[in-house]
């Protein structure tokens, strides 16, 4: 294939979710396989649904996970303006052409008289469209009324490039609107004639535009234009998989995530793996690997489900793979506030310790915060832990008398330490379930936390006295 152009061509209603940016990222990967081109057009003809700031949001998001556009906005191409508010006078200009073919003609009707016809079908019990009121003599449109497309119905059966053969018969077919009474041109229209003026080779798009296609295939028709490829990726599912993933399904917008610190090249490796693989049992990929890789031909018909549980795997995944310096300007944002006065070299032993266990940045403080300050001792660790409580509080202070004792002798080497915490165990005669878990509890008072040995390393002799002193007092 050549001189690919595919779009993303997105309405500014305020939110990126996981579906519009796998549109995207298809038709990056497209554009990116075929050495074609990519272009981002803003769709901002319903300015009653439009959101400020929006246009912002989704080029943060492109950016923020690095699909560069060739074409758009802020990146001025041979087919611009990039904003169809901007392009009014095109959809005019094809909108006079239709006209003069006799193929659009003015909306005389008023919003009750619609009201009404629609309220009769309803009452018939048959289908409602528009042309079957279609005015005898239509006054001359005079840019105040809507501007409808004369349509032609017929039955149709087109190729998607993903859904294989589809067909409609005529009642999929009405005079739709072109031109909306407040001169902005809908969607059906505008993107028509963007597509075609664009040189847009591939449609990639959600799958509600199906229904609608057998009225584009007219509209083309009455253009004399042709039409791209049409491609439909299957659409992403909640994890039950029985229905289109909605916030509900705790999926988030696209800058969220990157806010969060999921890592551009996790997202997009997930991302892409929703509704496409290449046949193997791959599962993590560079985006050059993606790139060479993707082809329409793998993209399912069926649903993907969305499983944040797996992006939160992938993204540990690449996290562990960071080399440590990395990783530390990474996450230089989400460090707790009592780490500031903590130097660097300090900060990456910390880092160290509990990057296996990393999935997201934004979880950063919860995971070290006990390697700067002294959390307050908290008696529920204790007390959800059976084996524990089993022992009874007194038990519990002998113990942690006898690992004072011992760590007292310490120098806090990591080999000392590994030395006095095994010797402990034959001390106290008790299994590390036991005494490890008390140490741990007390030194951190988090539940979960890295290798002990390299923690009290890191953590050092006084405070991890005096915090197992502080345990000791509140048994
Ligand atoms: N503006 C449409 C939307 O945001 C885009 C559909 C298309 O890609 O053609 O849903």
């Amino acid at each position: 294939m050549t001189n690919v152009r595919t779009r993303f061509a997105p309405s500014p209603t305020g939110y990126m979710h996981v579906g519009g940016i796998r549109t995207a990222l298809f038709a990056w990967l497209l554009a990116q396989h075929y050495s074609g081109k990519f272009i981002l057009r803003i769709e901002d003809t319903d300015k009653q649904r439009e959101v400020k700031g929006s246009i912002e949001h989704i080029i943060s998001c492109l950016s923020g996970l690095g699909l560069n556009y060739d074409e758009g906005p802020d990146k001025p191409g041979d087919y611009g303006p990039y904003l169809q508010s901007e392009r009014l006078d095109l959809y005019q200009h094809w909108a006079k052409k239709l006209i003069a073919k006799g193929r659009a003609y003015a909306d005389p009707y008023t919003v009750d008289q619609l009201n009404n016809f629609r309220q009769l079908a309803i009452d018939e019990h048959r289908p409602y469209l528009y042309r079957y009121q279609r005015p005898e003599n239509p006054p001359i449109w005079d840019g105040t009324q809507a501007l409808r497309f004369k349509s032609e119905p017929q039955d149709y059966t087109w190729q998607d490039e993903v859904m294989g053969t589809l067909s409609a018969g005529k009642d999929a077919i009405d005079d739709f609107i072109l031109i909306k009474s407040d001169g902005y041109p809908t969607y059906n229209f505008a993107h028509i004639i963007d597509d075609y003026e664009m040189r847009i080779t591939h449609v990639m798009r959600g799958h509600e535009f199906i229904a609608s296609t057998p009225n584009y295939l007219n509209l083309y028709q009455a253009l004399e234009i042709q039409r791209p490829l049409l491609v439909t990726p299957p659409p992403v599912l909640g994890i039950n998989g029985n229905k289109k993933l909605s916030k509900r399904d705790g999926a988030k917008d696209i800058l969220e995530y990157l806010n969060e610190g999921y890592l551009p090249e996790a997202l997009i490796n997930f991302i892409a793996s929703l509704g496409w693989n290449d046949g193997s049992t791959q599962e993590i990929y560079s985006l050059q690997e993606l790139v060479k890789s993707f082809s329409l031909d793998r993209i399912q018909k069926s649903g993907a489900r969305f499983d944040e549980k797996r992006l939160l795997w992938m993204n540990g995944n690449y996290i562990r793979q960071l080399p440590i310096d990395k990783l530390y300007t990474q996450v230089s944002n989400y460090w707790p506030v009592e780490a500031l006065d903590f130097d660097e070299s300090y900060k990456k032993q910390v880092l160290t310790l509990i990057q296996d266990r990393l999935k997201f940045y934004k979880e950063l403080p919860e995971l070290c915060r006990f390697f700067f300050v002294d959390l307050e001792v908290n008696p529920d660790l204790i007390n959800s832990n059976k084996k524990l409580t089993a022992l009874g509080n007194d038990s519990l202070k002998q113990l942690l008398l006898q690992v004072v004792d011992k760590l007292a002798t310490s120098d806090f080497s990591l080999d000392a330490l590994t030395n006095h915490l095994n010797e402990l165990l034959t001390i106290t005669n008790q299994p590390p379930a036991i005494i490890f878990s008390l140490i741990r509890i007390a030194s951190t008072q988090v539940p979960a936390s890295p290798p002990l040995a390299e923690s009290l390393n890191l953590l050092g002799k006084q405070r991890t006295l005096n915090r197992l002193k502080a345990q000791i007092d509140n048994l």
